[in-house]
């Protein structure tokens, strides 16, 4: 994970409300440090030369008012535009904001929360716990494809924290499957979840159909897809 802070006056005005939103972030093409603007052809945002500009979805971690800075948590994956643009990146690089979109508002009178996700969501974790009344009881699973993804998350006095490591070669969200089957989701309990795409997807079958939760009391959200560029951006 790398923290890159983007600053500027156009961040003026920008306001988030709510743990768990998201910013796209428009990124220079692979190689180039210049950002192009793409244009709305009434359809989609393209480039000057027909090409779909490079837009990731991350979360804003921490938004400074005052010095209009904002923070954003980089998962480095060895393999994509934002990964390898936050892994070079130095003062002066160049993108272009865009959000927030909609974030995750805590019911303060739920009796009990589970959040759960893999590397990209810590940084929404991490809101979530901040965000979280401090009587409220809370169950954190993250799974981790490295051992050295596990960061130190926010203090909360009534969370247990559990990481959970993929085996290798294993398929995103195993790990993470087979620790919320032996969580404990006492009636009313709330779940927040995001992680790989197709992972998600298995953990909405076991927490909708094995596990009877009902659906309003769930966020799930495909944050990745495996083998496949962009964000998933999909949710229940
Ligand atoms: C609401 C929302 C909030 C998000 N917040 C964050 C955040 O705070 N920090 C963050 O890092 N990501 C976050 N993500 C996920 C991020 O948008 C995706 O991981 C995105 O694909 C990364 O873009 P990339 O250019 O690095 O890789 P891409 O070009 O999209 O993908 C290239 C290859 O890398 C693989 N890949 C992509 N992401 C990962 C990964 N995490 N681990 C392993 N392989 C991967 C893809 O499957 C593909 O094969 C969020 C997504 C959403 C929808």
């Amino acid at each position: 994970m790398k923290r890159v802070t983007v600053a500027g006056p156009e961040l003026e005005g920008l306001t988030i409300d709510l743990p768990a939103a998201s910013v796209r972030t428009l990124l220079p093409w692979p190689g180039s440090h210049e950002l192009v603007m793409p244009a709305w052809n009434g359809n989609e945002f393209l480039l000057p030369d027909g090409s779909r500009p490079k837009i990731r979805t991350v979360t804003p971690r921490h938004f400074d008012p005052d010095a209009l800075e904002l923070d954003l948590d980089f998962v480095i994956h060895g393999g994509g535009v934002a990964s390898e643009w936050a892994d070079a990146a130095e003062r002066g690089a160049v993108a272009a904001i865009s959000g927030p979109g909609r974030g995750y508002a805590i019911d303060p009178e739920a009796p009990a929360f589970l959040f759960a996700g893999d590397e990209t969501a810590i940084p929404a974790i991490s809101q979530l716990l901040e965000a979280l009344p401090d009587d409220t009881p809370v169950e954190v699973q993250i799974e981790v494809a490295r051992p050295d993804a596990r960061l130190a998350l926010p203090d909360h006095p009534r969370a247990t924290v559990g990481w959970y490591d993929l085996a290798a070669g294993a398929p995103p969200g195993d790990a993470l499957l087979l620790a919320l089957e032996g969580a404990d989701l006492a009636p009313g309990t709330r779940c927040w979840v995001a992680g790989e795409a197709a992972a998600v997807q298995r953990i909405r079958r076991h927490l909708f159909q094995e596990r009877k939760l009902p659906r309003a009391q769930a966020a799930v959200r495909g944050y990745w897809k495996h083998g496949r560029s962009g964000d998933a951006d999909d949710d229940t």
